[in-house]
């Protein structure tokens, strides 16, 4: 059991509070059960005798639901610094570097694969970050797809396999794409969720993505697609057709794309990537104008060596409220519910009765603050399922 109070500003994203999208409660408290679910929240003055006596009191600071980061690609060698370096002198960025992470990858010892995205699954968790989806792909070959799904199932059980991030150099596309229909699927399948493929300018055309998310979906895994990133193309139209989870990134979208996103009332979700733009100066996309669609957003990080090398889900609440239009609510909710949404769950990204108690605990009275005072650390601790994994509550 694990009781808290004292908390200035609990965001609860509870629907039945009718406090607003967030369910805010002020002058909060909230009790964990036994079994790690939140049995308890309110006004502090309304908490029941018995918990009580043992309440940590948090002195005036806010709880938020931890982070659901719906989009990572944790599982790399190497970083690519350099290219970082030379983009910010000048060169633009293509889907062509990751061609360099799988060479590190593949060199990799799985030890050193392991160790890299536990050390950044650690960093993201130290920022608030309480469920990670992570995906594979700089492997591009049966055996290193294999062994990177291996790898992200001992991170996370958002797990999904991303064997279609481009071409590896050694292949032609077509008998790529028939490979990863076949034998890769096969053998990445047990350790996968979903299933992503990069349907972009330099990766796959619709064509290909249509094939491979098709073998997927008959394999049993979930469907997700990295659509429209770098120029627009059929990737969002193709991602509704299919019923996927979520469309990544929607930098470049035409009326017919948000019509189509809308139409689907929040069964695929719209995640937004602003690290992706920020990281690569490119424009951010209009958050706003999916909103007023009536899209359902996640904002996730997309860490990764090339084009977002961050775990910080702070920085993307900030950047989504700074440079996306979303208000400081609306960030928080996508950050957290609709990273949820994006995963298809409903037991986190939120801290209704019978959720998973997964919260951060911020060291300001607001999480308003998240978006307010960009690239400050915010978080004093985490709490996931129920204990303490981070900083300290007290
Ligand atoms: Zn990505």
């Amino acid at each position: 059991m694990l009781v808290v109070t004292g908390i200035s500003t609990l965001v609860t994203n509870d629907k039945s509070l009718e406090r607003g999208k967030l369910g805010i409660i002020n002058n909060a408290a909230i009790v964990v059960g036994d079994d790690n679910k939140i049995v308890w929240t309110g006004e502090s003055i309304n908490l029941p005798r018995e918990f009580a006596s043992v309440a940590i009191n948090v002195d005036g600071r806010a709880i938020v639901p931890g982070f659901v980061d719906s989009h990572t690609h944790l599982v790399f060698g190497g970083d690519r610094a350099n290219e970082f370096e030379a983009r910010m002198s000048g060169k633009t960025y293509s889907a062509g570097g990751i061609r360099t992470t799988m060479t590190a990858t593949r060199a990799a010892t799985t030890e050193s694969l392991t160790n890299n995205a536990r050390r950044l699954a650690e960093e993201a968790l130290n920022t608030g970050t309480t469920t990670l989806e992570v995906k594979s792909g700089y492997g591009l070959s049966v055996t290193d797809e294999a062994r990177s799904l291996q790898v992200a199932s001992t991170i996370t059980t958002e797990t999904t396999f991303l064997g279609a991030h481009v071409v590896p150099p050694e292949s032609k596309i077509d008998d790529y794409v028939n490979l990863v229909c076949g034998e890769m699927l096969t053998q990445c399948t047990p350790n996968a969720k979903w299933i992503d493929v990069f349907c972009d300018h330099g990766a796959f055309d619709v064509d290909h993505a249509r094939a491979i998310l098709g073998a997927g979906a008959k394999a049993g895994l979930g469907l997700r697609i990295h659509a429209n990133q770098l120029q627009h193309g059929g990737g969002i139209q193709l991602g509704v057709e299919l019923g996927v989870a979520s469309c990544d990134h929607c930098t470049h979208m035409n009326d017919a794309d948000i019509s189509a996103l809308a139409d689907t009332n929040g069964r695929t979700v719209a995640t937004l990537l602003p690290t992706a733009e920020l990281c690569t100066r490119s424009k951010f996309p209009d958050a706003r104008r999916l909103l007023d669609a009536g899209i359902t957003i996640a904002l996730a990080s997309d860490c990764n060596p090339g084009s977002s090398y961050t775990t910080s889900m702070p920085l993307v609440i900030s950047l989504a409220v700074l440079n996306m239009n979303m208000s400081c609510d609306e960030a928080l909710w996508s950050a957290t519910a609709g990273g949820a949404a994006a995963l298809r769950r409903t037991d986190i990204g939120s801290l209704h009765i019978g959720a998973q108690a997964d919260f951060a605990l911020l060291n300001s009275s607001s999480h308003v603050h998240l978006a307010y005072r960009p690239g400050v650390k915010l978080v004093d601790a985490v709490v996931r399922k129920g204990e303490c994994v981070a900083g300290a509550l007290a």
